[in-house]
């Protein structure tokens, strides 16, 4: 039964996955962009000037991905290369005035998206939100991508240090109670946990943890799988 859940979630994400990536592809070709092209607009929207090794490990991609994405933005004048501010013999990767007004448009959530995710009833929201918290957070720890600027991977998330049950936790940057509903994926201020204690904390407090955290996830599987074929 649970195995058979797995395989439907699966189907499902790879279905949304689908309807992203197409969607992607053709609002790029849209306004004249490859895909890669107008990831990387993106990513220098949200972080600014980055070096080329660092847009490849944002995307998950090989540097001579990025290199060729970077040279036809220079030419279309969507970005610009310039020594970087640490290191002189380093070169960043910058929007131009052109190349921001553009990422605007690029970074633009999907009305689709948006849409079919406002047709969940707000609890229905809440659980997905957190699901694909730790849904990130476990890919990234099997290096499956890149860490995300996310509350629990973030040195200043206090999970839990309040009363309140609607905003138990704190951020010491902004220093504000919030709950999880106002967890972020990806934080502008997000610097990175030295440990994984702020993450372990969170997960021990999540409704129904005691059930399932994602350490046990194989062993239950395991043992769902034995049980179903004793069945
Ligand atoms: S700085 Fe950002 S990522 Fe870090 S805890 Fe605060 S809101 Fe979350």
């Amino acid at each position: 039964m649970s195995a058979d859940l797995h395989l439907r979630i699966v189907q499902g994400l790879n279905k949304v996955g689908l309807a992203i990536k197409t969607n992607g592809w053709n609002e790029a070709a849209r306004q004249r962009l490859s895909p890669a092209q107008a990831q990387i607009l993106s990513v220098l929207f949200a972080r600014g000037p980055l070096r080329l090794g660092q847009i490849a490990e944002e995307l998950a991609v090989t540097p001579a991905t990025v290199s060729d994405a970077v040279s036809s933005l220079v030419k279309k004048g969507l970005v610009i290369k310039k020594r970087a501010a640490d290191d002189a013999r380093a070169l960043s990767i910058q929007l131009t005035r052109a190349g921001r007004a553009q990422a605007v448009k690029t970074a633009a959530w999907p009305d689709f998206l948006v849409e079919a995710i406002g047709t969940l009833l707000p609890e229905e929201q809440v659980v997905f939100h957190r699901a694909l918290v730790k849904m990130i957070r476990t890919l990234q720890e099997r290096g499956r991508i890149p860490v995300a600027r996310m509350c629990v991977n973030c040195r200043f998330f206090r999970p839990g240090v309040h009363q309140d049950p609607d905003a138990p936790h704190h951020c010491d940057f902004v220093d504000a109670a919030f709950g999880d509903v106002g967890l972020r994926i990806d934080c502008a201020d997000f610097e990175p946990a030295q440990t994984s204690e702020a993450w372990q904390e969170w997960l021990k407090i999540l409704p129904g943890s005691q059930r399932r955290c994602s350490e046990d996830l194989p062993q239950q599987a395991q043992m769902e799988k034995g049980d179903a074929s004793n069945a």
